[in-house]
């Protein structure tokens, strides 16, 4: 990977080791690009190209971080002191010392698997694409129709004072479909459907123009925004849960992946995106969920968002289990994360990094983000299957609304769509659909977890957190999976 840029660098980060720097890393983003195309009612409303090149660099000087920008290539010197004054300014006043125990050097390429990039397709083939699916969407009963594009490509160069190299090439498409209709007592409902794979196929402009991950879910959205619109609505009462990935994998977003991320239960989050019920005690005791369930993070989906070969600190990313059939035995964390929570802690918890350090940008300093968190297939059969085996149950799917404990111990869903199940079958549409809970004791429900025909790697575009916010991309691998006494509708 030696070419003129890390020569540059490894010229800066040997010389503010020579004024004292304990740890320098630095991120060249050769490339960023982030496209967005939004339709609305057949008409292309937005249209927006951000092209964002540039250098971050962090610096670790006396247990403080620094921190420093630039996107002028005659600023590259400055950038590099300007991180280390940040540093040795914040050393002044802080108050635990951040430690990195070194690691060894190495080097990683990594590139997302990509047949067709974004950039060869021309606009008016982009545009064409959402028209064709825009007349797909008309209806009598569709009032209004929108759609959204998003394409991303970047590159990315790292190098650290340890002489980690990384260089990584990543492609991210998201398309989102959606259609507004009215009832006969003035109620709006949408239904939308997002693109979506199993986690192993590619990720360029092929992945969308796959009819079976997008363009043929017009018609489905369409019937069952009809359903809702003459559906009753869903009466209040506790009854099985049957949760379809499409609505799971925001359940597990916010109520596993966001606790679970380390910075947050170090309490570094507290005056933004919010705490955790998770203490540092929790970990290898806490039964987080029944014995069915079993969480992991990291990269098992070659296809997904959150896929990136190397996290922003060079930790190369692997598969590692956040909980073991119901136990709560691992985090999303970073270098520096890990080692502040087992000296709180007092004993090594953690063992290394979960390689989950990111950034969104070359501007931004990496802190603790969720990457992929997928709930591993179980052995309760289909979807077909687990309905036959339902006495009393709703099938939902599509968040709508959401709102959160700050904490993440509980929470409130409204759906898009819902479905009733007595007796194993399916008896008909209910609209205004809702459930809420404790996240424990709504995993300590779980019941049944579909096997991996069930599974869909649901991807998430706008994840945000950190002050300035920080909006990052990723996936969940999710099977279907069915909770019990769970509290549905909104009481009279
Ligand atoms: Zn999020």
């Amino acid at each position: 990977m030696k070419n003129e840029k890390s020569q540059i660098l490894q010229e800066q980060i040997e010389r503010l080791a020579k004024l004292g720097a304990d740890y320098v890393d630095a991120r060249i983003y050769q490339f960023d690009s982030y496209e967005t195309l939004r339709m609305f009612n057949g008409v292309l409303d937005e249209s927006t190209a951000l092209l964002e090149p540039g250098l971050g660099v962090r610096v670790l000087y006396k247990g403080a971080w620094g921190f420093a920008a630039t996107s002028g290539k005659a600023e590259i010197e400055k950038c590099f002191d300007r991180a280390l004054q940040n540093a040795r300014a914040a050393s002044e006043i802080v108050g635990l010392p951040i430690e990195m125990p070194k690691e060894d050097a190495c080097s990683h390429t990594y590139k997302s698997p990509v047949e067709r990039k974004y950039s060869d397709v021309s606009f008016s083939d982009k545009v064409a694409f959402m028209s064709d699916i825009d007349e797909k969407l008309k209806a009598s009963h569709v009032k209004q129709r929108m759609m959204q594009l998003i394409f991303q490509e970047m590159n990315i160069y790292f190098l650290n004072s340890e002489g980690k190299e990384t260089s990584r090439n990543l492609f991210n498409v998201f398309g989102k479909m959606g259609i507004f209709g009215i009832d006969s007592d003035g109620g709006s409902h949408r239904r939308t459907a997002d693109l979506y794979s199993n986690g192993y196929g590619t990720r360029g402009y092929e992945m969308l123009a796959n009819p079976e991950l997008f363009a043929n879910h017009a018609e489905r959205i369409k019937k069952e925004l009809s359903e809702t619109l003459v559906a009753p609505k869903l009466e209040y009462g506790k009854r099985s849960l049957i949760m379809l990935p499409g609505q799971g994998f925001l359940q597990v977003h916010e109520t596993i992946g966001h606790p679970l991320e380390l910075d947050r239960i170090l309490g570094y989050e507290l005056s933004f995106a919010g705490g955790s019920f998770v203490k540092l005690d929790s970990f290898g005791k806490l039964r987080y969920g029944s014995d069915k369930l079993s969480v992991s993070a990291g990269c098992a989906y070659p296809n997904s968002p959150g896929t990136t070969g190397c996290d922003d600190e060079g930790t190369e990313q692997r598969t590692y289990l956040l909980i073991d059939k119901g136990i709560l035995v691992n985090a999303l964390s970073s270098r520096s994360s890990v080692c502040e929570a087992n000296r709180k802690a007092g004993r090594t918890i953690f063992d290394a990094s979960g390689a989950s350090a990111r950034s969104t940008s070359f501007y931004r300093p990496p802190i603790d983000r969720m990457t992929n968190v997928n709930v591993l297939p179980g052995n309760d059969g289909t979807l077909a299957d687990i309905i036959a085996n339902t006495e009393n149950g709703i099938i939902l799917d599509t968040p709508l609304s959401w709102s959160i404990g700050s904490n993440r111990e509980h929470f409130h869903f409204g759906c898009e769509y819902g479905q009733i199940v007595k007796d194993g079958k399916i008896t008909g549409t209910v609209k205004n659909t809702s459930y809420q809970g404790h996240t424990l004791d709504f995993y300590n429900s779980l019941s049944a977890v579909g096997n991996e025909s069930t599974l869909e790697l649901r991807q998430v575009e706008n994840c945000g957190k950190g002050e300035p916010n920080q909006v990052l991309e990723l996936g969940h691998g999710i099977p279907v999976m069915k909770f019990e006494n769970v509290i549905t509708g909104e009481r009279k």
